[in-house]
């Protein structure tokens, strides 16, 4: 029943997570295209925006189960790939 109910959380965990980093993502492409029509894209401003999302993608994206970081994969994950955990 206690594993059960881990499995529940975890899924609900990792939809969060997925939203997050949605909302994350869309609010780095509007900020760079933002930026990109008010004060035009330089090189700095294209490396902040980028850097800011890696960073936030960095400290969001991972498993919630393990803590790794989900690297390079969709955000239709089905599982972690280090720990197996099932996320829907
Ligand atoms: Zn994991």
């Amino acid at each position: 029943m206690e594993q059960q109910e881990h499995k529940h959380h975890i899924k609900a965990e990792f939809k969060k997570i997925k939203l997050r980093q949605i909302i994350g993502v869309t609010a780095a492409i509007a900020c760079a295209v933002y930026i990109h029509f008010t004060q035009g894209l330089d090189v700095n401003r294209v490396l902040i925006v980028s850097g800011v999302g890696l960073f936030f993608s960095s400290v969001n994206w991972r498993c919630p189960s393990c803590k790794k970081y989900l690297a390079h994969f969709p955000l239709d994950l089905q599982k972690c790939t280090k720990c197996g955990a099932k996320f829907t």
